[in-house]
Parts: C-alpha cells; structure tokens; sequence
C-alpha cells in the first residue's frame, strides 16, 4: 500500500518572479502527484473507452498508478501497447493456477533487520522505499505493502547498524519499491551514516524512475551521486525500446555523468516482450542510452501475474535468438530468482 508518495509532501508552490523568464524544470514531486490513478481515464486518455467493461473491480487489489510523461510513450488506440499492458489492471489478475504464491521469492526469510535483506554474499540490500511512481501488474511487491519494513525508518538506524557489524558486506543495494522515490535529502542522510563504515566500497541502486519519470534525476540529485567517494552502480529497469525517448536519453547521460555504471534489468513478460525481434530491439535502444543490459528476469511466480509468464524453454530459445544476432555484451543473462539460493539462477 503507498500511503505517503513523495509528492504529498509538497504544500505549496514556488512562485516565479516576473523577472525569472527561463522555464524551470519540472519538479519531480510535482509530477509524481500529477499521475494517472484511474483506470478509466488511461483507456480513455489512449481512446479505448470501449475497453471499460474489461476492467477489474478494484483494479484487482492493485492500484493503477502511471506517470503522464509515460503515459504519453504510449500508441494511441492500441490495446497491445506493450507499455499499457505493463500498467493496465486485467481480469487475468484474477486467475489463481496453482505455484502462483504470495511471497514467491522467499524475502520473507531473507530479512536481516529491518528493511535489510541479506542473502547473498558481500551484498546486503535495503528495502529503501515501499513506493514506486509506476505500478507495474507483474510486480511481487503487489502483495508487499512493506508497510514497517522501510530500511529508512529512523534515519536508517537498524540497517546500517546491521551493515557495520558485517564487514563482509562491501556492496549496499538499495531497492524497494524504488528508492528514489525517497527525496535528496533521505539519500543524503544514508551516506552520511556509510561515512564511518569503510568496508562498503559500493553503492548500487536499483530504480525504475529514470525510465518512468525521468525528471528524478534533477540536480540535486546528480550533485548527491556525483559527490559520493564510493563506486556506483545505477541498474535501471525497462522492458520494452518504446519506454525510451529524448526525456530518458537525457536522464541516462546525467546518470553517467555522475561517474555511475548504468546498466539495465528486464523481465521477461509475455504479450509485451517475448520476441527476438524485441528484446534485441530493446538491447540496441539500451545501449545508443548508453546502458547496458545485465538481466532478462523470468517472472516471479507472484499471485496475479501468471498470465504474464514465459515459459523456460521458450525462454531459452529467445535468448538464444537473441545471442545469435547481438554482439556479447548485448545479451542480457536469462535468469530467475530462486529462495534459498546463493545468487540469481541462470536459466
Ligand atoms: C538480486 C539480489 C541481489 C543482487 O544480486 P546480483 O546478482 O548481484 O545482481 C542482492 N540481494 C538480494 C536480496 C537480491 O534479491
Ligand atoms: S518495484 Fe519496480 S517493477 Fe515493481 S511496481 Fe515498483 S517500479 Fe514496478
């Protein structure tokens, strides 16, 4: 459940002088409250009204949440839009095939402290956000509120007491929900706790804002990462070219031009991605981003998403495909997360 989105926070205006001319950029928080929250105002905004009656009630216990900017990257009067089948709340939600749990990864079992999920070595991750500015229908977190379980309760006490007493750890994840749904400011609050534990040479960050609202990375935030004396990692997630345009482009070069390694995670969805052609497309559109791909995920088996899987032999064959016409370091490792595993399982 998203109880505070960061754009709640905002209470008032910057007013412009009449002197100050230049448009100002967007402010993020701004446009995080400006999205979409209605499924019938997404059909009707693409003009697909007539796929109303195809709606679940209660958007299948899922609430429906799109920022406009990707919005706007979608065709209109297409119902196969591979970006609104990602957002849009389906009947097939609905459907329980067995296999298909509520906690299909194991997190529940993983977690260190709180908000730190500790399963594999030399790597702890933080849940630092329970938000996302995009609800995505396949997501796990769908069933994971992870109302108490936020890493940056208590200006981060808990979980960076757990990585100073773990000098194994020299890489901190922070995921979520997206962690830059938090502000600057929370960030900056975590790094200055990282300050006095010299074991963590790392900071890897995995985020879907660049790619859904790309206005996140502003200023302060490229000043905050910029500044960081420790490697960073940035690996964003898109699954499909089309969420790529100008706005994204210029939101990866500010990126990289912190000094970040920006790489890209996808899962593998079926009706959005599963074909050669468009992973290979999605593979070459990553890259003239400067990104390159890391993971293709197989789904995880969560309640609602069944309609969305792939299955592994055909899995195998896309990436196949895939290797086949893309050079090396364009194909993405075909992966599935396994519990109780000591890292991600190649497929
Ligand atoms: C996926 C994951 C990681 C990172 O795995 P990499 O293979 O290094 O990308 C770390 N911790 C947890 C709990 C994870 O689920
Ligand atoms: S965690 Fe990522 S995949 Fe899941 S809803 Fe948020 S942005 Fe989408």
């Amino acid at each position: 459940m998203i109880t505070a989105s960061p754009g709640a926070r905002i209470t008032h205006h910057q007013m412009a002088s009449p002197a100050d001319t230049a448009p100002k950029p967007a402010d993020w928080r701004q446009l995080w409250r400006d999205s979409l929250t209605d499924a019938a105002e997404l059909l009707r905004q693409l003009g697909l009204e007539h796929l109303h009656s195809q709606l679940p009630a209660g958007n299948a216990g899922f609430a429906l949440r799109v920022p406009r900017g990707f919005l706007a990257r979608m065709q209109h009067g297409d119902p196969h839009d591979p970006l609104l089948l990602q957002v849009l709340p389906s009947l097939a939600e609905l459907e329980q095939p067995p296999g298909f749990a509520v906690d299909a990864v194991g997190d529940l079992d993983a977690r260190a402290a709180q908000g730190v999920l500790h399963k594999y070595q030399g790597r702890a991750l933080l849940i630092a956000s329970g938000s996302c500015a995009i609800n995505c229908r396949y997501c796990f977190r769908r069933h994971f509120p992870y109302g108490d379980e936020m890493a940056a309760a208590g200006q981060w006490r808990q979980a960076l007491e757990h990585v100073r007493q773990d000098a194994s750890i020299s890489e901190l994840i922070l995921s979520g929900g997206d962690p830059l749904a938090l502000t600057t400011a929370k960030l900056e609050e975590l790094t200055r706790g990282l300050a006095d534990i010299p074991h963590v040479t790392r900071l890897r960050i995995h985020t879907r804002l660049p790619v859904v609202l790309p206005e996140r990375v502003d200023e302060a935030f490229q000043q905050w990462l910029t500044a960081l004396p420790l490697q960073k990692v940035v690996v964003l997630h898109a699954n499909h070219a089309n969420e790529f345009d100008a706005s994204v482009d210029a939101a990866c070069t500010r990126l990289r031009a912190t000094g970040a390694t920006v790489l890209n995670q996808s899962v593998l969805l079926r009706g959005i991605n599963d074909h050669a052609d468009t992973l290979a497309a999605l593979s070459e559109r990553l890259f003239a981003a400067g990104v390159l791909p890391y993971y293709l995920h197989q789904l995880d088996r969560v309640q609602g998403a069944a309609h969305f899987e792939v299955d592994d032999s055909r899995a195998q064959a896309l990436i196949e495909a895939v290797r086949a016409r893309l050079p090396g370091y364009l194909v993405p490792k075909l992966v599935r997360e396994v519990g109780g595993d000591t890292a991600k399982r190649p497929v």
